[in-house]
């Protein structure tokens, strides 16, 4: 029986997927199951480990059998996951100590707060590429040992192991005997010195984790080691682990400096790649290791924005002014660009370059003409201006991306896609398989395995499914950048 099959394992926020490659890099089977979100108290997010240990297998069996393969036939394992989500267990018996607490979770914000009278925010970024922030792994692990029964305890005597969730399941997929992650997570946790590619002591001993909770940290694509029988089924090397949104950046095939990749989600994440330098941020984006391959540090510059999709999901659940996303384009496309109505889905606050937390969001420039297919149109809109604003940042950090790849949900949209070039007044490319982030885990178990020699061979198996090209004149441009701007303005906290 030859091993011809890959199997790519995306544990994401709200759903765990397996998806079987055939050496084309093809899809030959998935399967997908969601989870509990368990929300114990207002800002708090948190999800059962077990569930999604439980998810990860069935849906791994239900991809197998449709796929009508056993483990015999899968050469190498990816694994990409939500980044930062924070698991704890006990060494000794495999059983966490409380809960994944999820990357979206602020009960640490006080406790950043107070760290931050302790410890300067620049110099966490200057060491991790990030801010002092409860979205980080760091401040959860240390909530932990300090508000779980016996936990300090189980952690001094050395029986605790911190992961990120790629780490849990790898510990689990090996049945105890590996404990380690990738670079790209370890970038995530606000322990990780990214320079120096190095867990940091200065940060350890502020949060007070132990050295010896930590996994080690090895390249993207590397011998992670093999799956136990009892665990999956097989023994099968896992051989290639990244954060989500860099294993998206992998997926788009994005190995040179410059290309960068914008996912719309419920939220919109780029990344673009800057290649072996850290470039510093002085617009508060993140700076952090887009892959580590062969011990090279690629570094990545990234950004958010908090609401994409979720503008279009809002329309249609609460406005009530549209039935389904995909609906807002043919509103859009008799509408066409709307140059007097501003929706600013500030709902959560602005992110870069604003960083607001305080604003809200709001409707400007209504005339008595204006209706349902003007705001439709307005919110589309808004995601591309604030992806404008997103990129400004990084143009001013020093990277200017001349393309961009995109993938998610929202690109079905040809008119956003349209409009989004030409408001970032670059190419936007968009492939066959917007699947990118389970891809990218793929491509780094096929290369570890010695299905492709090197990841620019990935490069020849992105395939462009449409392109669009600026064709917006800069006057019009320009006048509605600056409405954006004034609507913007309005609605700062
Ligand atoms: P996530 O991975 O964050 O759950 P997806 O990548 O599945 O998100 O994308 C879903 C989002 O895309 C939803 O918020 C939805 O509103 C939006 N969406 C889906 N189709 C379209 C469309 N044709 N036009 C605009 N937005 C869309």
């Amino acid at each position: 029986m030859t091993r011809q099959y890959l199997l790519a394992i995306d544990q994401g926020t709200s759903s765990s997927r397996s998806v079987i490659y055939d050496e084309r890099a093809d899809v030959v089977a998935s399967a997908q199951q969601e989870f509990r979100q368990i929300y114990p108290k207002p800002g708090w997010v948190e999800h059962d480990p077990e569930e999604i240990w439980a998810s990860v297998r069935q849906v791994t069996r239900e991809a197998l059998a449709s796929a009508g393969i056993t483990m015999r036939e899968i050469a190498g394992i990816g694994i990409t996951n939500q980044r930062e989500t924070t698991v704890v267990w006990d060494r000794r018996s495999g059983e966490c100590i409380y809960n994944a607490i999820v990357w979206q979770d602020r009960r640490t914000a006080a406790y950043c707060r107070d760290l931050g009278e302790r410890y300067a925010d620049s110099a966490v970024a200057g060491k991790t590429g990030l801010r002092l922030d409860p979205y980080f792994s760091a401040t959860k692990v240390a909530w932990i040992l300090n508000n779980v029964d016996g936990a300090r305890r189980l952690a001094d005597d050395g029986h605790l192991a911190f992961g990120t969730i790629d780490s849990f399941l790898l510990w689990r997929l090996t049945d105890g005997a590996v404990h380690a992650t990738d670079a790209t997570n370890a970038s995530r946790t606000m322990l990780f010195n990214i320079h120096t590619q190095a867990w940091d002591d200065e940060l350890l001993e502020l949060l007070e984790i132990p050295a010896s909770m930590l996994p080690q940290v090895l390249d993207c694509a590397a011998e992670f080691g093999d799956t136990s029988e009892g665990a999956i089924g097989g023994a099968v090397p896992v051989c290639g682990i990244a954060g989500d949104q860099q294993a998206a950046l992998i997926g788009q095939a994005g190995f040179d400096y410059g290309m960068t990749k914008s996912t719309y989600g419920t939220g919109c994440f780029a990344i673009a790649n800057t290649g072996n330098t850290a470039l510093t941020s002085h617009n508060q984006l993140l700076t952090t290791v887009a892959s580590r391959i062969g011990g090279e540090v690629t570094y990545g510059l990234e950004g958010s924005v908090f609401v994409a999709g979720s503008a279009l999901q809002w329309l249609r659940d609460e406005l009530r002014i549209i039935d389904s996303a995909p609906e807002s384009e043919q509103v859009a496309n008799r509408t066409g660009v709307v140059d007097d109505v501003y929706v600013v889905p500030a709902f959560a606050g602005l992110g870069a370059p604003y960083w607001d937390p305080d604003a809200r969001g709001a409707i400007v420039g209504l005339s008595r003409g204006s209706g349902r297919d003007q705001i439709v149109t307005a919110t589309l809109q808004a995601v591309a201006y604030q992806t404008r604003d997103l990129f400004d940042a990084m143009k001013d950090d020093g990277m200017a991306p001349s393309v961009i790849r995109v993938d998610g949900g929202m690109v079905a949209n040809d008119w956003f896609l349209q409009f989004l070039s030409d408001i970032l007044d670059v190419r936007v490319e968009r492939p066959t398989n917007v699947e990118s982030t389970v891809l990218g885990a793929a491509y780094l178990a096929a290369l570890q395995c010695g299905m492709i020699d090197d990841l620019q061979q990935a490069s020849h198996l992105w395939r462009c499914d449409a392109v669009f090209e600026p064709r917006m004149s800069s006057d019009q441009r320009d006048a509605l950048l600056s409405g954006w701007a004034t609507a913007v303005a309005r609605v700062r906290g």
